[in-house]
């Protein structure tokens, strides 16, 4: 029987998850993501895959972001007919990151062909809100540990991978002429001990593992939170200032909230006004609250695991109106907004207002890619473009460092040690060259595994690789 694992994205670069198990008859893509970043790479979207979308049988989702999720409305429009299987908070999570991501496609295509200023005319949005309509409809959910078939012989179940709320890795099970074989797919890995999200589950044993290298060659900062915090917002509070926080609206907004809440209750800051002004992330908060058993909260299902999530001063912001009457209320209060990077959204409206304020405080929690404003003001800037004017930037700007939803490449090395048993082959994937490199290489040496670092386009005998 063929047993073919092919590389079809997140490989030498950490977008675009594609990995088309082949066992027998039976082809299953686990992850259907879009390339995300460098032009090069956003072009590799509008390229036809390796393999047939109508000739894969069932897809396997570990997780929602978009570049795991986001080449499933193409794929569906090409031809796959097959079912999607993922947790229930993935399916809810999907809801409201592949509707988003249609809509931003839309709007993009429109404003290029208005200015004209394209390489396509006309200019396409990459998939359209019904073709993610008609991709949510084939979301099949599935609890962590359950098994579901994806065909003769071989079948799957997800264990919680703590990257984000539904985050799964994948446990597949093959039987191949009278021997099991196991393949684990990591997907995102969390780090531990982290606000809101759980710890990793444990690797289940495992012939092959898939694991994903974004910090195969880091540390994370491993300052405590609440201290950063408590450095970072005490002065601005006392002032009467304004801390703005740009923050991706799943995920990383509520475990901000979740720490700044447990902090003001706990008299270690002042209870200051939340503000959330995101619909996304007032309705991301509302999916959180709704699945509180995947959540790493010390009351567990009591009443209070719900109040840790809403804290007594949060507010949620979903209209322009309402967004708009925050310009009016002052300080001291924190207003946590999209986009994350400062790209886009309802937070640079804030931006542009309070930037030019000394009393005030932009804190930025997440990566911040070369080239967004959130870089320039990491980088020192002192005046940012918004909305096509220049805005000077007095306010004080502070990274807050350890709230990644990737483990750290000893965060990696720990998970992988913490199955109750290490797997004959690695393939490092989802990282850049050079972080996958050193994960291979400390895998290797500090855990004897055969490592392989799959190039786009790789495909493996596993047969071969396996044999005795
Ligand atoms: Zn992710």
């Amino acid at each position: 029987m063929t047993l073919r694992l092919g590389f079809h994205g997140a490989a030498g670069t950490v977008t675009g998850s594609r990995h088309l198990l082949e066992a027998g008859g039976v082809s299953v893509l686990v992850d259907a993501g879009m390339f995300q970043g460098l032009r090069e790479l956003r072009d590799l979207n509008w390229r036809a895959p390796a393999f047939k979308p109508a000739s894969i049988d069932h897809v396997v989702l570990t997780h929602t972001h978009i570049d795991h999720t986001g080449y499933l409305p193409r794929l569906v429009r090409d031809g796959f007919a097959g079912p999607v299987h993922c947790t229930p908070a993935t399916r809810e999570l999907a809801r409201l990151l592949l509707l988003d991501a249609a809509k931003l496609q839309e709007e993009d295509a429109a404003y290029f062909n208005k200015k004209g200023c394209t390489r396509h005319r006309p200019a396409l949005p990459l998939f359209t809100s019904e073709d993610a309509e008609a991709a949510l409809e084939r979301l099949t959910p599935v609890d962590y540990g359950a098994w579901f078939d994806l065909g003769p012989g071989v079948r799957a179940r997800f264990h919680n991978a703590g990257h984000l709320l539904g985050s799964g890795m994948v446990e597949m099970h093959i039987e191949t002429e009278g021997r099991g074989i196991t393949i684990v797919f990591s997907g995102d890995v969390g780090g531990y001990d982290m606000p809101l999200h759980p710890d990793p589950d444990p690797p289940p044993p495992c012939d092959v593992l898939l694991i994903e290298s974004t910090y195969g060659d880091r540390m994370h900062d491993r300052t405590p939170l609440t201290d950063q915090l408590r450095t970072a917002l005490t002065d601005v509070l006392a002032r009467r200032g304004t801390v703005l926080v740009p923050a991706f609206a799943v995920g990383r907004a509520q475990q901000l909230v979740l720490l700044l809440g447990d902090m003001m209750k706990a008299g270690a800051l002042p209870a200051v006004p939340i503000d959330m002004d995101s619909p996304m992330a007032v309705d991301a908060s509302r999916i959180y609250a709704s699945h509180l058993r995947d959540h790493n909260l010390d009351e567990g299902l009591a009443q209070g695991a719900v109040s840790r999530l809403s804290p007594p001063t949060l507010r949620y912001h979903r209209t322009v109106e309402e967004s708009r009457a925050l310009n009016e209320l002052p300080g001291p209060r924190v207003i946590i907004s999209a986009s994350g990077m400062l790209t886009g959204g309802r937070v640079l409206h804030h931006l542009a207002r309070l930037a030019p304020d000394d009393r005030n405080l932009v804190l930025l929690v997440g990566y911040q890619a070369a080239g967004t404003r959130g870089r320039a003001l990491l980088e020192g800037a002192r005046s940012l473009k918004i909305h096509g004017d220049e805005i000077p930037v007095a306010a004080r700007c502070v990274a807050l460092h350890g709230l990644s939803g990737h483990g750290d490449a000893s965060e990696l090395l720990r998970w992988l040690r913490s199955g109750p048993s290490l797997p004959r082959a690695v393939f490092v994937t989802h990282g850049e060259p050079d972080a996958s490199k050193a994960l291979a290489l400390r895998i290797g040496q500090e855990c004897g595994a055969r490592t392989f670092e799959p190039r786009l386009g790789s495909v493996f005998d596993l047969d071969a690789i396996l044999r005795p």
